[in-house]
């Protein structure tokens, strides 16, 4: 039954479109269960009605009219409920719906399964038959099991037909939304460019050919070089190709010579599509055919079609021109963007950034936040192959994007960009003015940097230093460890260009989702296993190249500060203590006459925040990490689009953290600071105003709103609110409070989309 179950599953996922998809679950759930009807109907995207969308056993053509409201029917009653139905005799329930045209009349048994994806009705998975019994528990479960499995896959399926070119059926998908997280704040309206990674045949889009004669040549030209190209490697092993490898070769060479890739690639590009395209849907519908088969032997030849395809793909790459006009507002779209893809686009015409693999660490959102580049990375369901040249709506601040959009939402989103156009506009001079409240608190803002090129805006954008240098992006970009020459050279810049404000070189926090390209390593559990310190710790000679690097480029300036990541214990601060202080004597010993730097831990770490007095006690200045910190307190990935929602800041149990950390600092007399997110949000610095915080570490875009709010909000306001939220329960209720201070201060401008 699982092995059923798997194949059905597996061949949804792969289906080309949703039409497909249901096709193959109804007939295997009939196949399998040996039932006389297997319907599934499809629920609306307005939630209001359900279409049947494919049957067996039902009148055919009764798919695609027959509709019924939630209030209508068994199968409505399933949606209604979003809970199984399982009836004997289903003409004696009151809430049975003759329909005269689909032929139910001889079916007695009914038994119908919502199907659910992220708490939204996709549809309803319905199974028929002519006995007057109820169906087995059996039945029930192996439904059950098959709408949960296939619910992501319909919803995905959906997204995507939604979007087909030449659409089979007539639903529009209209303001089809699809959840990522959010990689960059801001909102943007612009047209997709799809950027695609050489030779992935998944992340090639569809494109019109201009020419498609001249399409089908370069395709066959490309296939006669793989061709070529496999031939002169036979060739050249001769006989000491062994005889298994040699038959693969040829079975490579005849996959070639095939009409199943020529035949169909060559219908596809003369039906309106570019050669890539053309022959991405040729390979894939040709290894799922392998796939399916049952013998072992067969099925593995799918990992060769597809070898194949992505040969031939690299091929047409180097010969097909690199895109070179971009739409004026774009939004660059693929299945993983690069930083390096960012800086391609030029500057003015890029709008946003949506990736469908990559996180809000990924180094394209650190960079695009930097830039004020609205991003949405990790959008799973994203049907990139359909995107190019289509309108994108995205919102970086819920971290979600819209696919053709209706007028409503488009409009809504055109009046939020003008204003937050005209808000930047008017927040130019704030680089000039001190981040003071009007009743004379000061609070420092800092930038949070990773970059070199961000080096001359940050220094333009009135920042009081650098609060937070991840010094792990320069790593990230290398093929190697950086030497201590190299990171002096990169620290001194840094340091000399911003002295005599600070700067806090935080030592290498990779691990989690940061991975450097040279030092790879798989865990099952990624954000609690080897991140941040406990690398570096066990690791000295890298730990220690970096704390040299860090003092020999503060030498004479006096402006250092080091931060140290993912800290957990006291034990860990004692250890790293014992390493700079064998780096500084050594480093003295040479001769260099050095200022002990200033050091500081983060508290990202739920431990750390019980222990703020012990680790107070140690360092100079505690930054709160609340990026890390709420993922660890609320037990929600920072990166999983699917719990996005209960990614709360405003979260009371972050609220009551974030004071304790603030009062055991201060006992401590010890300055606190906070890094992550929260202090860029306008809403969140109020609190953080409000509870004292010494100062706020902000990307560059965000300096100019995060001055206003403080420049805005009267210091003792601040704290009665703070002083408010924090007896409230409910985040909604923390937020509206907020957020009507902001509108009552006149900062209604910077209210934006976002959990209400
Ligand atoms: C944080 O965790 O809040 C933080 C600032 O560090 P990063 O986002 O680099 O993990
Ligand atoms: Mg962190």
């Amino acid at each position: 039954m699982l092995d059923i179950l798997r194949r059905i599953v597996q061949d949804v996922s792969t289906a080309k479109d949703l039409n497909e998809a249901l096709e193959v679950i109804v007939n295997g759930v009939q196949e399998v269960l040996k039932v006389d009807v297997c319907s599934v109907y499809q629920a609306l995207p307005d939630h209001s009605e359900l279409l049947l969308r494919a049957t067996v056993g039902l009148n055919p053509e009764c798919v695609d009219h027959t509709r019924l409201s939630y209030s209508e029917g068994l199968v409505g009653l399933v949606a209604e409920r979003a809970e199984p139905v399982n009836i004997d005799d289903a003409s004696q329930h009151p809430r049975y719906k003759y329909i005269s045209e689909i032929g139910e009349e001889t079916y007695h048994a009914f038994l119908g399964v919502p199907i659910i994806h992220q708490r939204k009705l996709q549809g309803v998975l319905v199974v028929q038959d002519r006995i007057n019994e109820k169906f087995t528990e059996e039945h029930l479960t192996l439904l059950v099991t098959l709408a949960a499995q296939v619910a992501g896959a319909i919803s995905h399926a959906n997204a995507t037909n939604g979007m087909n070119v030449t659409p089979k059926n007539q639903i529009s998908s209209v303001d089809l939304n699809l959840p990522g997280v959010s990689g960059s704040p801001g909102v943007a309206v612009g047209t997709a460019a799809v950027m695609f990674q050489q030779s992935r045949l998944d992340s090639v889009p569809d494109r019109m050919p201009t020419l498609p004669e001249a399409e089908i040549e370069l395709f066959e030209n490309a296939v006669n070089e793989v061709k070529q190209e496999l031939e002169d490697i036979k060739e050249r092993l001769g006989d000491r190709l062994p005889p298994e490898e040699r038959l693969l070769f040829d079975a490579y060479i005849l996959m070639l010579s095939s009409d199943t890739i020529i035949d169909g690639t060559t219908k596809r590009i003369m039906q309106g599509n570019w050669a890539p395209g053309a022959l991405r849907d040729t390979i894939k519908e040709n290894v799922r055919v392998f796939e399916e088969m049952a013998d072992p032997y067969l099925r593995e030849r799918a990992v060769d079609l597809r070898d194949i395809g992505e040969r031939i793909l690299l091929r047409l790459q180097e010969v097909q021109e690199h895109r070179t006009g971009f739409p004026q507002r774009t939004i660059l779209v693929g299945e993983e963007i690069t930083a390096t893809q960012l800086v391609e686009v030029p500057a003015e015409a890029l709008a946003g950034v949506v990736s469908a693999k990559g996180t809000g660490s990924s180094h394209v959102a650190i960079l695009a936040r930097a830039m004020g580049i609205p991003t949405v990375m990790g959008v799973s369901d994203l049907p990139v192959e359909r995107m190019e040249g289509r309108e994108v709506i995205v919102d970086g601040y819920q971290g979600k994007i819209y696919l053709q959009p209706s007028d409503a939402i488009r409009k809504e989103y055109m009046r939020l960009f003008e204003e937050e156009q005209e808000l930047s506009e008017n927040l130019k001079d704030m680089a000039d003015q001190d981040a003071i409240t009007p009743d004379g608190v000061t609070i420092p803002v800092y930038v949070n940097g990773g970059l070199i090129s961000d080096l001359a805006p940050s220094l333009e954008s009135g920042a009081d230093g650098v609060g937070l240098y991840r010094t792990e992006i320069p790593f990230m970009i290398r093929d190697r460890f950086p030497g201590e020459q190299e990171q002096q050279l990169l620290y001194r810049q840094i340091l000399s260009a911003f002295s005599p404000r600070p700067v806090t070189l935080r030592t290498l926090d990779v691990g989690g989702d940061k991975a450097l390209p040279y030092f790879q390593f798989e865990e099952d559990n990624p954000f609690l296993g080897w991140r941040g310190i406990r690398i570096t710790l066990d690791h000295p000679e890298i730990f220690l190249t970096q704390l040299r690097a860090m003092m020999l480029g503060s030498e004479g300036l006096d402006n250092l500060n080091i931060l140290l990541p993912m800290v957990g214990s006291v034990a860990e601060v004692d250890e790293t203590f014992q390493l700079i202080d064998q780096a500084y004597e050594e480093l003295s010993d040479d001769g260099f006459r050095l200022s002990y730097p200033r050091v500081g831990v983060m508290v990202e770490v739920p431990s750390a925040v019980y222990l703020v007095p012990q680790l107070a006690r140690r360092v100079d200045f505690l930054s709160v990490g609340t990026n890390d910190l709420i993922q660890y307190l609320l037990a929600v990935d920072r990166n999983n689009a699917r719990v996005a929602d209960l990614y709360d800041m405003l979260h009371p149990s972050v609220l009551r953290a974030l004071e304790l950390i603030q009062k055991g600092a201060r006992e401590a007399g010890k300055p606190v600071s906070i890094c992550g997110e929260m202090a860029a949000d306008p809403e969140a610095v109020i609190l953080l105003l409000g509870m004292d915080y010494d100062s706020l570490s902000v990307s560059i875009a965000a300096i100019p709103r995060i001055k206003w709010v403080i420049r805005s909000i009267e210091h003792a306001r601040a704290r009665d609110l703070y002083l408010k939220a924090v007896e409230m329960e409910d985040p909604a209720e923390i937020r509206a409070l907020l957020q009507k201070t902001l509108l009552d201060a006149g900062l209604g401008g910077l209210v934006r989309p976002g959990k209400s």
